[in-house]
């Protein structure tokens, strides 16, 4: 891609002191613009980062067996009230329920659990249509009276969504331990690294859950972990104080720390499919309850996370696997470096490479080098009168410049690929 021809360009201006660090840079870098408070575009540097991390998800669910499909947002309210949360306090201050114009109930998601069970009820007889494992990646609406933290915290985001029906409790078990294994490596695939958090299940069940934290600063989430064992529970659920003995394994002492809640997963059990009378028949001609689990993950969260973890004080420092582009090329002025760029450009692409290229010819060499550090590809290239048919490579965290033929810059990304053991 030509940088000449980008949209849209880094942003000059400065921003205010008390933006989150994650909604002043992705905005100065031209990754997100703000529509109104809570509430963001995603450019398309923006959506190349959540398209990457939504792929890292899909192909790690999909090696779950689950399958991707893809629900309606606006909800008719009689499905809600068939388990009670239509009318449930909590859930009225978080869901934007309104009328048409004939009068008709309707809510806007902010998750898919009802949305479900009514499908499992038309597909699902008997035990041998279980378990059934759907997800997909939609848009969720959440009233946040409060919206800030830039994009970690929005009234409208981006959720991935996994859905699973089994026979039994210890069925449903066995998936969701599973899961919480794969959601340790899409994240670590990601670049984050996560504190699986016990926790309470909110509004979904009175069963606790797991959370998936990455510490931060900036998270608006407090929760306590062994310095020795991987004990760790949110603020909500932990009994003690900082400097405790773990109650697990006896040796460690309890810490805190604020954090960003990336992922969690409920197991729901047989209160959904009891609620809404879905159930299967067994192998003995029963009728049994649905054992019901979810599990949620935020693409647009994780994009702000990862600029809270990834950046320096000149701009972002993506991870390899979800960085927009793998290499950043520019050329700087001396005459004949445009063509020699362009044939450098040229052959990369050739190779599968994705460039993003500084093309620009009204912008100055100090201008296109503190863009590239704003913006963060892992690599950038530089083409000059010094290079002589060769280019510099300089990893964006590192000091080092290598002088490197064409050849050995594609071999280098080459060997970069694929996931992270
Ligand atoms: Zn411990």
């Amino acid at each position: 891609m030509r940088y000449s021809s980008f949209f849209p360009k880094s942003r000059k201006q400065e921003f205010k002191d008390d933006l989150s660090v994650n909604a002043k840079l992705l905005t100065k870098a031209g990754f997100i613009d703000q529509l109104m408070a809570g509430s963001y575009t995603l450019l398309p540097l923006g959506f190349r980062v959540v398209e990457k991390v939504k792929n890292i998800i899909r192909e790690e669910l999909n090696a779950t067996g689950a399958q991707e499909l893809l629900m309606p947002l606006l909800h008719p309210k009689e499905i809600w009230d068939q388990t009670g949360r239509w009318s449930d306090p909590n859930v009225k201050q978080i869901m934007y329920q309104f009328k048409d114009i004939h009068d008709k109930e309707f809510g806007l998601s902010f998750t898919h659990e009802e949305i479900v069970m009514n499908l499992l009820g038309k597909f699902v007889q008997s035990y041998k249509d279980l378990p059934v494992k759907v997800y997909h990646f939609s848009t969720k609406f959440r009233n946040e009276p409060r919206a800030k933290s830039g994009i970690l915290r929005t009234r409208e985001f981006l959720m991935k969504d996994l859905y699973s029906a089994h026979i039994s409790e210890d069925d449903m078990y066995k998936y969701y331990n599973k899961v919480k294994e794969v959601y340790v490596r899409i994240f670590k695939r990601m670049g984050l690294q996560v504190k699986i958090v016990e926790a309470a299940g909110g509004v979904f069940t009175d069963k606790n859950s797991h959370e998936f934290q990455v510490l931060s600063e900036i998270g608006e989430d407090t929760i306590y972990y062994c310095s020795k064992c991987d004990f760790a529970q949110n603020e909500e659920i932990f009994k003690g104080s900082v400097g405790d003995s773990c109650p697990r394994c006896k040796e460690g002492k309890i810490s805190k720390s604020t954090s960003i809640e990336v992922g969690n997963i409920f197991p729901l059990g047989t209160k959904y499919s009891e609620n809404m009378k879905v159930f299967y028949t067994d192998k003995d001609g029963g009728e049994k309850p649905i054992w019901f689990a979810s599990y949620g993950i935020g693409p647009t969260r994780i994009l702000g996370a990862l600029a809270e973890v990834y950046h320096d004080e000149k701009g972002l420092t993506w991870p390899e696997s979800v960085a927009p582009y793998q290499l950043h090329l520019v050329h700087i002025e001396d005459p004949g470096t445009e063509p020699e760029a362009k044939s450098v450009y040229d052959t990369l692409k050739k190779a599968g490479i994705e460039v993003l290229w500084d093309d620009r010819e009204n912008a100055s060499a100090g201008e296109k080098l503190n863009d590239a550090d704003l913006i963060g590809i892992p690599v950038r290239l530089v083409v000059s009168a010094k290079t002589a048919g060769k280019v510099e490579w300089k990893e964006r965290t590192g000091k080092e410049v290598k002088l490197l033929t064409i050849e050995e810059v594609i071999s280098r990304i080459g060997e970069d690929k694929g996931p992270e053991a």
